[in-house]
């Protein structure tokens, strides 16, 4: 394919799609509405944590594979192909369009300036129907040209995860494109030529469902073995063992089995809600997705209820939170159970001290002055009464045990990521508390 790859939206998808991309040898032409990111993205700093992410800026930039800027018009109007990787957030249970209905505006004004073809693929996750009922039309009305003559869309879904985003994008489990015009579809399979996979060919809709299906079966595996982990505790069972055995059965395999304090991050709650609120708008009741849901709420309290089985009322307790970002090697802390853990325990009059390896400043943003930010982990444990694990940051599963309970008033871990092996925790003279543990694992041995 010849010609330059305009990705407009610069959020976790769009900077590792382009930044892929430009690996891969095509010159690609960012754009945001946001001129402080297009500003960092010039200058090779990243605006997100994500491991590679900086490296690869500070290569594209010296290598000319990469520009930035804040018009998407003149990305659109100096490239062939464009993606479309701008927010979908929650707003009220549904996914706002307004920023792909901005982006598809901007983008068919950029086609109006062009003569030869153009190809959009649209990776944002958008609810089946929309490319075809909003952005094919908005782009049309904007550009003044015909889809499937001048232009062609393509729904390409993406499935990478924040945290391994750039070996995902390189290495996917399948690239699905969604198509009803064969040309913008030979285009897209070329761009992606260099990877190899599985590729799965389909009708626009289809496409934009198979994301919402994705997810959703991965939401449902997370809460199923959430609700096993409570019920693995009211009979003194290790949820680990379950897990372990039953993800040997290739029928159900061993991913996401990881019983823990519940899931957040900027995808499955709010693709959740979106899927529910639209079968319930054709007057479906997804009974599946809103259990999923409500399994999902209720979890980050098991954290506060486990704390609560061995202080007894929390008012006035200094609890260490370790962890604030929804999962490691990321700053996202979208819809992230740290939230909700914190407030519950804010609202039961705790004192509350953070600590995250990037995530620190976005919680500032969130917590404001209501916590108090410890510089290291070990810090964050001085004179606590309780440390909750609640992300499972590399560094929080190598704690020095023995240091971590000689700072702590009461040396209570609560698991929240089952990353502690308990019995050097209490080995170590923690009292040991984990989601899924099963209580009578969890007697006090002192040091
Ligand atoms: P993000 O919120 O991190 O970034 C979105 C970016 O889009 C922002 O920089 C914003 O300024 C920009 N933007 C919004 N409207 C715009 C417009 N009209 N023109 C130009 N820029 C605009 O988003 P993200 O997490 O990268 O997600 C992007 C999409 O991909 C979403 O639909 C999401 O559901 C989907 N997705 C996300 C992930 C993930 O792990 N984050 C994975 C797969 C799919």
């Amino acid at each position: 394919m010849r010609g330059n790859i305009a990705v407009v939206g610069l959020g976790y998808v769009g900077l590792v799609t382009g930044l892929c991309l430009a690996d891969l040898g095509f010159k690609v032409i960012f754009a945001d509405l946001d001129a402080s990111k297009v500003e960092l993205i010039r200058r090779g700093v990243a605006p997100i944590y994500e491991p590679g992410v900086e490296e690869k800026l500070t290569k594209h930039r010296n290598s000319g594979n990469m520009e930035a800027t804040t018009s998407t018009v003149e990305a659109v109007a100096r490239s062939s192909v464009t993606f479309i990787t701008v927010g979908t957030p929650s707003v009220n249970g549904e996914i706002d369009l307004a920023g792909v209905k901005g982006a598809a505006e901007d983008i068919g004004a950029g086609i109006a300036e062009k003569d030869d073809y153009h190809v959009v693929a649209v990776k944002s996750t958008v609810i089946p129907g929309t490319t075809e009922e909003l952005i094919i039309p908005t782009i049309e009305g904007a550009s003044g040209k015909v889809e499937g003559k001048d232009f062609g869309v393509c729904v390409n879904p993406e499935f990478l995860r924040e945290g391994s985003a750039i070996r995902d994008f390189m290495n996917p489990d399948r690239i699905v494109i969604g198509y009803r015009d064969e040309r913008a579809c030979s285009v897209v399979e070329e761009v992606f030529s260099g990877i190899k996979s599985v590729l799965v060919k389909t009708d626009l809709r289809t496409a934009e469902m198979i994301k919402y299906a994705n997810n959703a079966f991965l939401a449902m595996k997370v809460s199923f073995i959430n609700e096993m982990a409570n019920i693995c505790e009211l009979f003194d069972i290790d949820v680990k063992q379950v897990a372990y055995a039953i993800g040997l059965d290739f029928r159900i395999n061993p991913e996401f089995l990881r019983a823990g304090c519940g899931f957040g991050g900027s995808c499955f709650p709010k693709d959740l809600r979106a899927l529910i609120s639209v079968a319930r708008k054709k007057r479906y009741n997804p009974v599946l997705l809103e259990a999923t849901l409500r399994v999902n709420d209720k979890q980050p309290l098991r954290m506060v209820e486990l704390a609560e089985s061995v202080l007894g009322e929390l008012r006035g307790r200094r609890v260490a939170v370790l962890g604030l970002a929804f999962k490691p090697e990321t700053d996202d802390m979208r819809e992230a159970p740290s939230i909700k853990i914190v407030q519950a325990l804010l609202e039961r009059g705790a004192k509350v001290v953070v600590h995250d390896p990037k995530a620190m400043e976005r919680a500032r943003g969130i917590f404001g002055e209501k916590v108090e930010y410890a510089k290291s982990s070990l810090d964050a444990l001085k004179e606590a009464d309780c440390c909750m694990i609640v992300t499972e940051w590399r560094e929080y599963a190598e704690l020095p045990l023995e240091e971590a309970r000689r700072l702590m008033r009461i040396p209570l871990v609560v698991d929240g990521r089952r990353i502690i092996d308990p019995n050097k925790a209490a080995d170590a003279g923690f009292i040991y508390r984990g989601i899924g543990w099963g209580m009578k694992h969890n007697e006090f041995r002192s040091a």
